[in-house]
């Protein structure tokens, strides 16, 4: 069968090949039949050859985290033939951790987790691909045409999974959340931050293009301005640029008790001048909470299946920019201007 595989560690070596093995049957009873993989800035980063690791003993990774399929058969009686479904990403690791040992593999403390399509399992961009019935997350047959959003609506779910722990430390009323980045994940930030009846700010660069429109049809308020120019000061702040500049002001811009979740991530690599005890005063002094989030488990991507079935289907698909038949693939790798979401189309 076709997979879209890389070689990792070996830039620009993304091939479709024709003669990908079925899957293993220990990959899990549920057999699924591929409809598409979303692709993202991870995707992305494994092509370039600075991410990713092949299963053991071999040399190719399947690429795909971001899957869509149909169910052909699940003999353990879980799903039907026909429903939707998408796989989790991440496994826990064989120690197993404290949090792997418990479902929390997001959270994993050791480092040796695996995950689809990334690192040390097969991704979902192949034709068929099995799971086990704990990572088949069943999706709503209303989200045939954007199922493939779950995985990054995992991936905010959890953000605002751990913004609310964190903010019931104490009482906590937030009004308002500055979302940065209006990519995919910065604008399913703000979808999850509308659905809590929260005023939505989005900042991004962009003036043209459909993110201003996209965070809009929210009812958010676009800004494209620096974060020094806002007139308020958040409550809740999802950090999705990892650009640091942005990461750096959005800490000092957070309101009293305000709580920063930093879920982009940057390159590295570059410095810039800071003052980290101006930081240090504005934390301690406003009992302010900066903290990383990646990854998620089996409870956000039910949460996400469930916002996503709330969301508009018609906002949720404004969010794909481009459909590329698996044909086409190179295409659909190669990032144009004004892409929100590329989606890699297997049976259609
Ligand atoms: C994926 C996560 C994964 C992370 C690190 C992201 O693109 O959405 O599931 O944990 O990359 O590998």
């Amino acid at each position: 069968m076709r997979a879209v595989t890389v070689t990792p560690g070996v830039a620009d070596s993304l091939e479709l090949v024709e003669d990908q093995p079925e899957p293993a049957a220990e990959e899990g009873a549920i057999l699924v039949e591929a409809l598409a993989v979303g692709i993202c800035g991870t995707d992305h980063e494994i092509i370039a050859g600075q991410y990713g690791e092949a299963p053991p003993g071999e040399r190719r990774l399947v690429l795909g985290h971001e899957s869509l399929g149909r169910v052909l058969e699940d003999p353990t009686g879980t799903l039907q033939p026909g429903d939707l479904v998408a796989g989790i990403v991440r496994h826990p690791d064989p120690v197993p951790c404290p949090n792997c040992a418990v479902g929390e593999w997001d959270m994993c403390r050791n480092g040796r987790y695996t995950e689809h399509g990334i690192k040390a399992l097969p991704g979902f961009a192949r034709e068929r691909w099995r799971l086990q019935p704990r990572f088949a997350v069943p999706l709503d047959r209303s989200l045939g045409e954007v199922g493939m959003l779950l995985e990054p609506t995992s991936i905010v779910a959890k953000a605002w999974d751990h913004v609310e722990r964190i903010g019931h430390r104490a009482e906590w009323q937030p009004r308002t959340v500055l979302v940065t980045g209006a990519g995919p994940i910065g604008l399913l930030a703000a979808l999850l931050g509308s659905q809590r009846g929260l005023a939505v700010h989005v900042l991004d660069l962009a003036t043209t293009g459909p993110k201003p429109e996209l965070a809009r049809a929210l009812g958010a308020t676009y800004h494209s301005t620096q974060v020094d120019d806002l007139d308020f000061d958040p409550d809740v702040v999802i950090e999705c640029t990892g650009a640091p500049k942005v990461v750096l002001d959005v800490m000092c811009k957070a309101a009293p008790t305000g709580i920063v979740c930093l879920a982009g991530v940057s390159s590295g690599g570059r410095t810039i001048d800071f003052d980290a005890g101006a930081l240090n005063r504005a934390l301690v002094l406003e009992n302010n909470v900066v903290f990383g989030s990646v990854n998620a488990n089996r409870r956000h991507w039910d949460l996400a299946a469930e916002a996503l079935r709330r969301a508009d289907p018609l906002w949720l698909g404004s969010l794909i920019s481009r459909r590329v038949p698996v044909s086409g693939y190179a295409d659909a790798y190669v990032p144009g201007p004004n892409d929100i979401k590329v989606v890699l189309e297997f049976a259609v």
